[in-house]
Parts: structure tokens; C-alpha cells; sequence
């Protein structure tokens, strides 16, 4: 398929996030309708010429559990990337529409996410870099497919040139400077699971027990986009130094009295980051409201030894996952009702 701008009529708009913006929009001469993701890089030539080569290796990623790739393309000044496009969007979008998401499904969605991030490793050798619920997609058929994962060393680097959005869904060692590896994604996958099952961000800054607001109820305390600080992100890119220090123009928006809204009070990115690194990991709670196994698959992400911290191939042997993968839920059924 040999994708052009000119052929692609916009229909609406799916999201925004930190790098650009993703339409949903119809492939005239095919008819097929496709995401198309607009990134926004500030990068040579030579450099876009590279991202676009790397970003092949996608057509050569398939699995049901991956997000499928038609084809990438440079648009002036930006990077435009289409994909399948997933109808019931994102699982954030989700759960902040309906709630929390019933522990069955998590489930559901931890078998698929580790699937697909096991054919990612084990076939391409390549690491997902960012699990989070905004880059685990649902369609109306029930399926549940990852994207945005990092196959473009050169995209991953122009990003982080241009911006340092980083999320909070990076793990202990990563903060700290260490290399990623696919422990890191199973990290974020187990902060995310919480996340979808609680309904809200798992960290607060008053300890794990605080998740709830003055009131009493449990309000949704949304994982803000914040910008990391170069002294802790420079330490991670391979020792090189980023050329700009700006942040992306959303980040800059955000971060400025970025606060993580728990128990009333505010905790900064660095505080959030700090609190990651040494204060014991959240779980699923309350214990009486989740399966022993699925909180033992949680706690498991989320050990923070990422020596001792389980690959997704390790983890699709545990027995949440195989319990998951027999649980009879229809899960085309409850797309229908999200
Ligand atoms: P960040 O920029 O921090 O990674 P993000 O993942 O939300 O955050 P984008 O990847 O730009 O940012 O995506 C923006 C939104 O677009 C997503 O939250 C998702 O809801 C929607 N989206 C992305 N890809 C697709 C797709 N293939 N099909 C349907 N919706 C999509
Ligand atoms: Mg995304």
C-alpha cells in the first residue's frame, strides 16, 4: 500500500498526546479506515529518512495482539504513521468513561498485553518502552491490541530530543538510569493493570492506604503528563546529552503545578519519581476485593528487583494468566455495553 496525504480524508479526531495527535481518517482509493498518527519531530532529513526506514520493521509485525501497520510516511515537518484503528479506543479513555474495570477483563487484557509483548521480544527483539493504558487498544469485537512500541531507535531519540515527556508508569530501575529491558515493560504493565482495576492512578502521595479524597469516594486521581527532569532522563539515554531542554508544548501546560491529586494534597514529578524508587510498591487493594492469584501477578510486576522480576514469558505461566485464558467472558458483549 503506498500511502500519500493527499489520499487520506479526515473523519475525526481520535486523541492528543504528548508527541502530536492521532485522526481517524479513510484511505479514499481502499475505503479502509486507519488511525493516522501525527508526529511532531524536529529532525534532519536524513534523520526522518532513517526514522521512516525503521519503522518498516512494523510491516512485519503480525499479531492479534498487536495493532497492525499500513504504512509511514514524512508530511512536513512531521511524521505520520497509520495504523488499524481500534473503534473503542483506549483503555484510559475507558475506565475514566465507565469505571473501574472488572478484574476478569484485567485479566483478559494482562494475557493479551503479555502476548503480545512476548511475540514483540521473541520474534523482533524488540521492547515496548511504553505500557500504559492510553497505548492498549479495544474494538468492538472484543479484541484488545498493544501499540506505540519503540521499533525506531531514531524516532525514540528525536522524541526525547525535542521533549522529555515521560510518564509515571517507568519503573524503579529505569528512573535510576539503568538500561531498558522487557522487566521494565512488565513493570509498567503492573502499575497499568492497577490502574484499570482501581480506576484511578495507583499512586498517591500519602502511602497506599490514602486512596481515597476527602470526601470518602474514590475520585479518579489522573496519572498527569509531566516532564521529567534532564538530571533524571539524561541518565537513561546512553550517557549522551540531550540537545534542548523544552518540553513539549502540552507538557509545558501541565507540568508546570503538575500535582498528583490524593488525598487533597499535591506531589511533584520528583516526588512522584522519588516515592517510585524507594517506598514499597503499590498493590492491588483492598485483598478482599481481588483473587489471590491476580494480586500475586501484580505484586510480581512490581518487584522492584528487576533481577527477580518475572519476563512477560515467565509470567504468561502464572496462574491468573491461565485461569484468564479458560474464563469464559464475552468479551465482544461487554464492548457493546462501553
Ligand atoms: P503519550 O503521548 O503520552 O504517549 P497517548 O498514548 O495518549 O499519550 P497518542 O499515542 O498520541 O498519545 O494517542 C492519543 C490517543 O489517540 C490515545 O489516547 C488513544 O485514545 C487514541 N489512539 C491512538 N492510536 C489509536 C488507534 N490505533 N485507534 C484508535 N485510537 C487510537
Ligand atoms: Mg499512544
Amino acid at each position: 500500500l503506498d500511502l500519500r496525504n493527499e489520499d487520506l480524508r479526515e473523519i475525526s479526531e481520535l486523541g492528543q498526546g504528548n508527541g502530536g495527535s492521532v485522526k481517524k481518517v479513510e484511505h479514499v482509493p481502499t475505503k479502509i479506515i486507519m488511525a493516522k498518527k501525527i508526529v511532531l519531530i524536529d529532525a534532519k532529513p536524513s534523520v526522518r529518512k532513517q526514522i521512516l526506514r525503521e519503522l518498516q520493521i512494523m510491516h512485519n509485525c503480525h499479531s492479534e495482539h498487536i495493532v497492525s501497520f499500513y504504512g509511514a510516511f514524512v508530511s512536513d515537518p512531521n511524521i505520520c504513521i497509520c495504523m488499524e484503528c481500534m473503534d473503542k479506543g483506549s483503555l484510559d479513555g475507558i475506565y475514566k468513561r465507565v469505571g473501574p474495570i472488572p478484574i476478569d477483563i484485567v485479566g483478559k487484557i494482562a494475557t493479551a498485553v503479555l502476548e503480545g509483548l512476548t511475540y514483540l521480544y521473541d520474534v523482533h527483539r524488540i521492547i515496548h518502552r511504553d505500557i500504559k493504558p492510553s497505548n492498549i487498544l479495544f474494538n468492538s469485537q472484543g479484541q484488545i491490541k498493544i501499540c506505540d512500541f519503540g521499533v525506531s531507535g531514531e524516532l525514540i531519540n528525536s522524541i526525547a530530543d525535542t521533549f522529555v515527556g515521560t510518564s509515571t508508569y517507568m519503573s524503579p530501575e529505569r528512573i535510576q538510569g539503568a538500561q531498558y529491558t522487557v522487566k521494565s515493560d512488565v513493570w509498567s504493565l503492573g502499575i497499568s493493570l492497577i490502574e484499570l482495576a482501581l480506576g484511578r492512578f495507583p499512586f498517591s502521595d500519602s502511602g497506599d492506604s490514602d486512596f481515597e479524597d476527602a470526601e470518602g469516594t474514590l475520585s479518579p486521581s489522573r496519572p498527569p503528563s509531566m516532564a521529567v527532569p534532564h538530571s533524571l532522563s539524561a541518565a537513561s539515554s546512553g550517557g549522551t546529552t540531550p540537545k534542548s531542554t523544552t518540553t513539549s508544548r502540552k507538557d509545558k501546560r501541565k507540568s508546570m503545578g503538575v500535582s498528583l491529586q490524593g488525598g487533597g494534597m499535591m506531589m511533584s514529578i520528583l516526588e512522584l519519581l522519588q516515592h517510585i524508587v524507594n517506598e514499597p510498591a503499590p498493590k492491588l487493594t483492598p485483598e478482599d476485593r481481588y483473587p489471590a492469584d491476580a494480586r500475586e501477578f501484580v505484586d510480581a510486576c512490581l518487584l522492584k528487583d528487576p533481577l527477580t522480576r518475572p519476563t512477560p514469558k515467565d509470567l504468561l505461566k502464572y496462574g491468573w494468566v491461565e485461569r484468564s485464558r479458560t474464563t469464559e467472558l464475552d468479551l465482544k458483549a461487554w464492548a457493546d455495553t462501553i
